[in-house]
């Protein structure tokens, strides 16, 4: 899922906005991105950068980290009440970032692989082009 509302502050396509920037590529989020993307994030669909972004946002910013809190406790914790199971929002919270990172590194895991493969499909058809050629 890809929300436009993100604002990259690294400088690509801006003009102004030097000085204080981050490190080139990396992408800023700002509170009513958060706040959009919170829906997403709950579903495991951010992307890589999204994700990224979303995690760094919600280490530095507390009123944000606190309306993830509240819509997990909505989101999470009524359902539980439903079928009395046992909630606990710092362990679901954990739980949902793990979650989210490991999907994560096995996205990366599967384009290193596609890689990988691709590289082989080319050495196994270049060696049967040299066969061919050799006999
Ligand atoms: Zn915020």
């Amino acid at each position: 899922m890809r929300i436009p509302l993100m604002k990259n502050l690294s400088g690509r396509g801006q003009k102004s906005g030097r000085g204080s920037r981050p490190a080139e590529g990396k992408e800023v989020m700002d509170c009513a991105t958060f706040t959009a993307c919170i829906p997403a994030f709950l579903e495991d669909s951010l992307d890589d950068d999204m994700l990224d972004a979303f995690l760094a946002h919600r280490r530095s910013c507390s009123a944000c980290a606190e309306e993830l809190s509240i819509r997990v406790l909505i989101d999470r914790g009524l359902a539980k009440l439903d079928t009395g199971e046992n909630f606990h929002l710092r362990n679901e919270l954990n739980g949902i970032e793990k979650k989210a990172r490991e999907a994560k590194a096995h996205r990366a895991f599967l384009s290193k692989t596609a890689y990988l493969l691709e590289a082989a499909a080319i050495t196994a058809a270049v060696i049967v082009i040299l066969r061919y050629l050799t006999i």
